[in-house]
């Protein structure tokens, strides 16, 4: 256990040792000679400090000269002082406890009474401002101290906040047990606070959130990125702890909280959690960010009032650059904020269940769509629509899709399902018969964004998928990481001894393109060749590309 810290504060060598000696067994006692020097070790900020206990009379500095300081400091004003004073008259009372002093001894010590309410003002004052298990703030505590910092502060420009998070905490959790939880919480919350960020507040707000204020200057990913991921050592367990950062630089004054929401919701916008895992907030994010409550609230008027829109983005065969096929994404054209990106409202829309109504309106959606462009003689492809983990829970869904691939052959080789591992639970819970269903009925199945979790192969043993996607995150490490395209060219090999066809996802580059071509990869998908289109952007695609022959009959 972590022992709580205790500054003693007197002249006296004999008051201090007394003092140590009953308190050293449950505490952690740093000692100082006079104001001037305990002011000195506060402010060097290394300590924790849960108590001050004060001398009134001595020479440098005295008592009521620290106190006074200690009011003014912007650092750590929150900590309790007990006066320890053989000077008990009123006055010098009346004006210790209107400096703030929260209680006092008189000399003679009592060692049990010195005890008992040296605890009592600890828990009162830790209660309110301070994380129990791990010695830093709570939220409460640093919301209080970080808005009179800011507001005192003539520039908060040179100021960050950043908000952390541990990566699988709840894994760890379970893994390792409470206690190891809680021992990955105070690892991490002293790496906060004695890394090279130095940062002048730290907190732990809930769970495995912390959030510190640190100057702007100190923020340097590359250090964050070497003490990011290391090894830790719990009752046997070998375990790697890797956070990921959130940072919003303070722009002008408002409230912290805001700055608080700004860097959690920067942890949204991290691309690889791996290679990069952090993200800086810019004003875009706040005009994306839609609340969950306010997602579901929302929902079906906006579907009724078409802010959904289904958009399109071309799948390319490798060996010919003709369009192969399409896979529809969703996009939420809100009449205030603009397009909104899928992974700002699919994760709320999954919590509330009403993901299915939205896949079953893209699958509707992108059903007549392929009808029409036929009737009016019109080039088309297969194009693939994303089904969410819950629709294996939608009955009625399931069964409008079963019906149309029985009723309507021609139907599975116009649309496709791409399926991810998070359905791989509810799959197992007796409703593998969908899948296999399916493709009785002749479905096309696609396995997406493989190898970004645990279970993909487990995935792959079970079932069976027509085509594999490679995740884009996997793509992007191509040029970065020497073991990546041989593991890329494995998955290929893989893939086609299982007969399945291989789609590499979010290719940018031309060189990702000639690796994949030479590794045999069939098809690609990625801005390299064409970002999602609306509607009538991609029939101006296919209509382009028919042209030129090239588009891929099926
Ligand atoms: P996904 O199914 O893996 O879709 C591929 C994502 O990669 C799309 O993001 C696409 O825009 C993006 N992408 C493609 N090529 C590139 C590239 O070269 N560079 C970069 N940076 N990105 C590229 P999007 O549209 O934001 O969709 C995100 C995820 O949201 C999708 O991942 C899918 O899981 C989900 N989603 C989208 N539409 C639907 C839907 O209708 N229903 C369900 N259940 N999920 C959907
Ligand atoms: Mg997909
Ligand atoms: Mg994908």
């Amino acid at each position: 256990m972590v022992k709580k810290e205790i500054l003693i504060v007197d002249d006296s060598e004999i008051n201090r040792s007394m003092l140590r000696l009953m308190l050293e067994e449950e505490y952690d006692i740093t000692e100082a000679e006079n104001g001037a020097e305990a002011m000195a070790i506060i402010e060097k900020d290394d300590h924790i400090f849960r108590l001050i206990l004060l001398d009134l009379v001595m020479p440098v500095m005295d008592g009521f000269q620290f106190l006074q300081e200690l009011g003014n400091h912007k650092l750590d004003p929150e900590i309790p002082v007990i006066i320890i004073s053989g000077d008990s008259s009123e006055e010098s009372l009346d004006k210790a406890y209107g400096l703030g002093a929260v209680d006092f001894f008189t000399k003679p010590f009592n060692p049990s009474i010195v005890s008992h309410r040296v605890q009592n003002v600890i828990n009162l004052y830790s209660h309110s401002y301070r994380d129990m298990l791990t010695g830093c703030y709570n939220r409460n505590g640093f919301i209080q101290i970080a808005e009179k910092f800011i507001q005192k502060e003539e520039d908060v420009t040179k100021y960050s906040m950043m908000f952390f998070d541990i990566k699988n905490f709840k894994a760890i959790n379970s893994i390792m047990g409470n206690s190891g939880g809680d021992y990955v919480l105070k690892f991490i919350s002293n790496g906060i606070q004695k890394s090279n960020l130095n940062p002048l507040f730290v907190a732990r707000l809930e769970a495995d959130h912390f959030v510190c204020l640190a100057e702007k200057g100190l923020v340097n990913y590359t250090s964050m990125m070497e003490e990011n991921g290391s090894l830790l050592e719990f009752n046997g367990h070998t375990l790697q702890v890797r956070f990921r950062a959130g940072v919003a630089h303070l722009d002008i004054k408002r409230p912290v909280v805001e700055f608080m929401d700004r860097a959690k919701l920067a942890l949204n916008y991290i691309e690889d959690e791996y290679l990069k895992p952090y993200a800086e907030f810019d004003g875009k994010m706040a005009q994306n960010y839609v609340n969950a409550a306010v997602v579901t609230s929302e929902f079906e008027t906006s579907l009724d009032n078409g802010e959904f829109q289904v958009y399109y983005q071309p799948v390319m065969e490798t060996s010919t650059g003709k369009v192969a096929s399409a896979e529809a994404l969703v996009r939420w054209i809100h009449p205030d904020r603009g397009l909104i990106r899928p992974d700002l409202f699919i994760p709320a829309l999954e919590k509330d269940g009403y993901i299915s109504r939205l896949d079953l309106f893209v699958d509707m959606k992108v059903n007549s769509v392929i009808k029409k462009w036929k009737a009016d003689g019109l080039p088309v492809v297969p194009i693939s629509v994303n089904l969410s983990w819950m629709d294996f829970y939608d009955a009625d869904m399931i069964q409008l899709i079963k019906d149309r691939l029985e009723n309507d052959p021609n139907s599975s080789k116009d649309i496709r399902y791409e399926i991810t591992e998070s359905s791989y639970a509810a799959l197992k819970e007796n409703r593998s018969i969908i899948l296999r269903e399916m493709r009785r009925l002749g479905a096309q199945l696609l396995m997406d964004d493989f190898g970004t979790g645990y279970s993909s192969l487990g995935m792959l043993m079970h079932y069976q998928f027509n085509i594999l996607k490679i995740d884009m995150s996997i793509v992007r490490q191509l040029e970065v990481n020497a073991e990546v395209p041989h593991i890329v060219e494995l998955i290929i090999n893989m893939s086609h001894h299982l007969k399945m066809k291989v789609v590499a996802e979010g290719v940018e580059t031309e060189s990702q393109l000639n690796f994949l071509k030479n590794a045999g990869c069939d098809y690609i998908q990625g801005y390299y060749f064409s970002k999602p289109l609306p509607e009538e952007e991609f029939k101006a695609f296919l209509a382009k590309h028919l042209a030129e022959d090239k588009i891929l009959t099926y």
